[in-house]
């Protein structure tokens, strides 16, 4: 993947809420990242604990160990998790979640994340993805933004009324990326309790394809004009 905009960067923090965000949602594209070089570590807020999926009274335990093996597969550098509750990051202050994210944001250039509106409307997406734009911006930083198109937005309401939403108009635009999927799969099954094999997810990459699609903020606005990726 080349990718220009990023040309130069060698470190980066990707920030999710869940086990899982970062092998359902951006595994292709932190699988390019990684091949492209940059080294990645992750910041996982929550254990996932909340899930109804494979609920169970361990989860939280066997969901870090879920995550841990799908970070080995995606070539993550290091993995912190930080404890805080799943389903409930929209009621901690911003504030924190901000301070939580620039204490390990050791030497990154790049941060990465669901796109704003969390892409499956998830409040703890959308906190998550809120802080860490702001402390992008803060610290002029690149700010990586992964979501879907319209086409498969909609292609996942019609067909299953899944209630994703796509990737907004306001700049920078969408980019589109060629992604080899073959880690991001492997990631993906390391999920067990989480139902990898889901009509969702499985929709959502068969109508992708082996495509993705990503904003890419410079920290300084002149940056951002001009941005382009290529495969
Ligand atoms: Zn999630």
């Amino acid at each position: 993947m080349a990718v220009p905009a990023l040309a130069g960067i060698r470190r980066g923090l990707v920030v999710v809420a869940h086990p899982d965000d970062e092998s359902f949602g951006l595994g292709a594209i932190l699988a390019a990242l990684v091949g492209s070089g940059i080294e990645l570590r992750l910041l996982c807020f929550s254990a996932g604990e909340a899930s109804t999926v494979g609920a169970a009274r361990d989860l939280a335990t066997r969901r870090r160990g879920e995550l841990v093996a799908a970070a080995h597969v995606l070539g993550l550098a290091a993995i912190r998790m930080k404890g805080m509750p799943d389903g409930r990051l929209a009621g901690v202050p911003q504030e924190r979640l901000r301070r939580l994210i620039e204490s390990e944001l050791e030497s990154a250039e790049l941060l990465v994340a669901f796109e704003r509106a969390g892409v499956t409307r998830h409040p703890d997406h959308v906190a998550v993805t809120a802080a860490a734009l702001a402390v992008a911006a803060a610290r002029g930083l690149m700010f990586l933004e992964w979501g879907v198109p319209g086409e498969v937005a909609d292609g996942l309401r019609r067909e299953l009324g899944a209630d994703f939403d796509a990737m907004d108009a306001r700049p920078p635009l969408p980019v589109v990326i060629a992604v080899d999927r073959s880690l991001q799969l492997r990631a993906i099954a390391c999920h067990r309790s989480q139902d990898p094999d889901n009509p969702v997810l499985r929709t959502r990459l068969r109508l992708l394809g082996p495509r993705e699609w990503l904003k890419v903020t410079a920290p300084a606005a002149s940056r951002v004009q001009g941005v382009g990726l290529s495969a």
